[in-house]
């Protein structure tokens, strides 16, 4: 059921929002070669509790993985696409790029934004994935307008990464997100313009495109939480939370 937020709902998203993008610049701070992607971890953590807030990521669970999500945070680095779980043996080396998730709980409402960033200096290919990414983003947030519909978010999403001869994780989707981190609708990377639901002042979800370099196929690594890329490409992916107003959309993570 999609839900419509009451001004007093969007007052504790707004909050939760801001709290995820304090988590993105101090993590962003400390990203460079020789860190350990655990230490990483332990920072969202430091942020989450000076906000008084709680994390919408530990914990939660994965249909056939036995164990819960660990952290407050998912730090993917290179073929990792998403839920890369921090650990004090995953080192940051010169060239990575690595993508942080993460998620804030204020008083019972939740905001999600997800940005890859460059460890150093980085290859042109890389350089070139992220700006792709980041850019399908706000195309996607573009579309993001009361009248509209998810399909046209998608479909211009898709048009501008296939254009420019990255792949697309399908898997993967943009979401609802309020009392629940995950709620209708979904908001895939991919459609049909004028498809699907309408959109409409006082939604609330999150975009995010999830773009590799090589093939489309991806596959779960050993620990059944992170997904990577089968043919070991790079994979970026970016996301904001957004509420629609009937002057377009708001970004609640402004993590930029
Ligand atoms: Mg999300």
């Amino acid at each position: 059921m999609v839900t419509f937020k009451k001004p007093e709902e969007v007052a504790k998203m707004r909050r939760a929002g801001k709290v995820v993008a304090d988590v993105h610049y101090a993590v962003r701070e400390r990203i460079r070669a020789g860190v350990n992607t655990l230490s990483l971890g332990e920072e969202a953590d430091r942020i989450l509790e000076l906000s008084s807030a709680g994390a919408s990521f530990r914990g939660q669970r994965l249909r056939g993985v036995r164990t819960p999500f660990p952290s407050s945070i998912c730090v993917s680095i290179n073929e990792e696409v998403v839920h890369g779980i921090p650990s004090r043996d995953r080192v940051l080396q010169e060239g990575d790029i690595v993508s942080v998730d993460a998620g804030a709980i204020i008083d019972g409402y939740h905001g999600d934004a997800a940005c890859t960033y460059p460890v150093g200096e980085i290859s042109p290919k890389r350089a070139e994935l992220l700006r792709v990414t980041r850019e399908a983003l706000y195309i996607g947030i573009r579309e993001a307008v009361a009248g509209r519909t998810i399909g046209d978010i998608g479909y211009a999403i898709e048009k501008w990464v296939l254009g420019n001869g990255h792949g697309l994780v399908r898997e993967y989707s943009g979401h609802g997100i309020g009392r629940k981190l995950h709620e209708a609708p979904q908001v895939p990377n991919y459609g049909h313009p004028r498809s699907g639901m309408t959109i409409k002042p006082g939604m609330t979800f999150c975009i995010e495109p999830m773009v590799m370099n090589g093939g489309e196929k991806i596959e779960s690594a050993e620990n059944g939480w992170t997904v990577v890329t089968s043919d070991k490409s790079d994979a970026a992916h970016f996301e904001h939370t957004l509420l629609i107003t009937e002057a377009g959309a708001e970004i609640l993570t402004p993590w930029e």
